[in-house]
């Protein structure tokens, strides 16, 4: 059995990514400011390389996945060009709130002001756009634009900027990994980004259990550093999002059932707040705002570093199988995944989703749950077993890879389909306990209708993630902001679409159907709605993301009073002092 290490170099080969074929308008500026191979693997392949086969890949339905059980009429050689529009995005930000009005100083204030690494680019700069990739690229729903971006060198650089942002009025967000799809991100328009990409630090304790890690990374940077020194930790599953994104809101991956959440490994963090201080805070020193930037963080400041959690990687090997059904059998698929969450082992992890193939079925999405297990297939077996008793329309061997190669069994590295911009792409998320089947046929249903009714909107996809929660309840409730630890089940429903030319039309449609879904799958037993805050999107309560209990609330209220008066973070799931 082999367990491969992947490296850059492989990632490059994977995708067929050859230094001369690097686009000679990269701009020096740019040049100096990525830092490693597969960030500028991303940039450049964002709108590019968008490999649909990746999708089908995802649910194991790849040409080089034998099909184990059951013929099946798949052609599986779909390379659709990705719309040329979204690679000059053209922000109309006309009805939207007025641009903000900006010194015309800014570029030689802040330039004197920053260190001599930082940059300032205005609109006009020549490398400008490499700056605004966003995963959504729609400024109607939830893609801010910008009117200067600012590349901090420093902590010190992070703290000046807001100092002059705030001296000037203008609003600012930081950005990472331009993941997030709330909604009020598209209420800055013309405003400042603080793009955090060149906080990179990487600084191992000496004992092997923590890593000093820049607020600028992503999984992508951290999961291979890691594992070069025999080290893992909870980062998020897929790589292209930033390694303090998800972390603030709580943060979920293949390592929480044995970790906890990403929010659990920060020992202490480093932050500019609202008003430009630069603080620390752990649970000796700011602790009650360590409390908050653990669940609510996106609210309280710009992180900077954090000092994160690591742990040896004993186990090295995961075994994953997939299996594909028709839609016929959801109630049947939805039952056998609750009976094996009920006795969850932390070493498990079981995915579901539904997504169009329409080689297998033109108009009924089919339904591919797979079964991950962080050991070797052997002891695997009895994972898969109740999946593969069902008799699927098709399994896909059994494979092994190492954490690393995770992301390439999943169709998560920066390069797939899922990590890849899309026009108009909105996450309609909720937590439950477990499949309410009877609800979650309804959802299916109006997930079918809606790409019977729009085929605009066929590249949907619902991901049903089943993760598991022994280390993330080990951690007492009450300790963090995150409020959702008892939750055994995220959904994601992703709809999306990639025209450009009807995205007000078919974001009206997108947000009727996204909604329609998810209220369907809650089915008429849950009372109180839950969502995680990262897969939120603006429609949903304050209690449904950051808990019901009216100490939380309050809780949170005060420390947004006392660290964020004037609410400068507030573009994302903001909490209304
Ligand atoms: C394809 C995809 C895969 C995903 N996979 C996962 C997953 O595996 N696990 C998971 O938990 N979530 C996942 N998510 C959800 C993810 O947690 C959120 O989208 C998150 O907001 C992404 O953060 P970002 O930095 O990538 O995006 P951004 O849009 O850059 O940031 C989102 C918010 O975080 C704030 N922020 C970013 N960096 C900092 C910082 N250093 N300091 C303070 N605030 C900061 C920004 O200001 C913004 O408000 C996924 C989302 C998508 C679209």
């Amino acid at each position: 059995m082999s367990v491969s290490r992947h490296s850059v170099n492989t990632y490059k080969a994977e995708i067929g990514f050859a230094a001369s074929r690097q686009p000679p308008s990269l701009l020096p500026e740019a040049r100096t400011l990525i830092t490693g191979d597969d960030q500028l693997i991303t940039m450049l392949s964002c709108t590019r390389y968008l490999i649909w086969g990746g999708l089908l890949a995802l649910a194991g339905l790849t040409a080089a996945s034998p099909v184990a059980t059951g013929p099946l009429p798949i052609a599986i050689r779909h390379t659709p060009s990705f719309p040329s529009s979204l690679e000059h995005r053209d922000y109309n930000t006309s009805s939207l709130s007025p641009v903000v009005s900006l010194p015309p100083t800014i570029q030689s204030d802040l330039t004197t002001l920053l260190s001599p690494s930082a940059l300032v680019l205005l609109p006009s700069s020549p490398s400008f756009t490499q700056y605004t990739h966003r995963w959504s690229l729609n400024t109607h729903t939830n893609s801010p634009s910008y009117g200067v971006i600012v590349i901090p060198a420093s902590e010190r650089d992070v703290s000046l900027t807001i100092q002059y942002a705030n001296t000037h009025s203008i609003p600012f967000l930081a950005t990472t990994g331009t993941h997030g799809t709330w909604q009020g991100l598209s209420q800055l328009q013309g405003g400042m980004a603080i793009w955090t990409r060149n906080l990179t630090k990487m600084e191992f304790a000496a004992d092997g259990h923590s890593a000093t890690l820049g607020g600028g990374l992503r999984g992508n940077d951290v999961i291979p550093a890691l594992w070069a020194r025999g080290k893992q930790t909870t980062t998020g599953s897929c790589r292209c999002v930033s390694l303090l994104g998800p972390a603030l809101g709580g943060g979920h991956g293949w390592l929480q059932g044995q970790y906890g959440l990403g929010a659990d490994q920060i020992l202490s963090a480093r932050v500019v707040l609202a008003n430009g201080t630069a603080v620390k805070t752990s649970n000796t020193e700011n602790s009650d705002l360590f409390w908050a930037l653990r669940g609510a963080g996106h609210n309280f400041g710009v992180v900077t570093e954090v000092e994160y959690k690591l742990y040896d990687a004993v186990r090295p090997e995961w075994s994953y199988q997939s299996f594909t059904f028709t839609q016929d059998r959801l109630e049947e698929v939805y039952r056998v995944h609750n009976a094996v969450m009920r006795n969850q082992s932390q070493y498990v992890v079981y995915w579901s989703l539904w997504r169009l193939v329409p080689e297998v079925d033109p108009v009924n999405p089919i339904l591919v749950s797979t079964v991950y297990y962080n050991g070797p297939a052997s002891e695997a077996a009895s994972y898969f077993a109740p999946f593969a008793a069902l008799s699927p329309l098709q399994t896909t061997p059994v494979q092994t890879t190492d954490y690393p190669g995770l992301a390439a069994a999943a169709q998560f590295r920066v390069t797939d389909w899922a990590c890849q911009p899309k026009a108009g792409a909105t996450v309609y998320g909720m937590d439950v306990d477990s499949y309410d089947v009877k609800g979650l046929r309804k959802s299916y249903n109006a997930f079918r209708d809606m790409i019977r009714a729009e085929p605009a909107l066929s590249l949907s996809m619902a991901y049903l993630e089943g993760y598991s929660l022994q280390a993330v309840q080990a951690v007492p409730y009450e300790s963090t902001a995150f409020a959702l630890r008892d939750r055994k089940l995220l959904y994601g429903f992703l709809v999306t679409y990639e025209e450009t030319e009807r995205n007000k039309t078919l974001d009206a449609q997108a947000q009727n159907w996204g909604e329609k879904i998810r209220d369907a799958a809650y089915g008429d037993k849950v009372k109180q709605k839950s969502v995680y805050v990262n897969y939120a999107k603006g429609s949903e309560s304050l209690q449904a993301m950051y808990g019901y209990e009216g100490w939380r609330q309050e809780r949170l209220k005060m420390l947004k009073r006392k660290y964020d008066p004037k609410g400068r973070f507030s573009f994302y799931a903001p909490i209304k002092a």
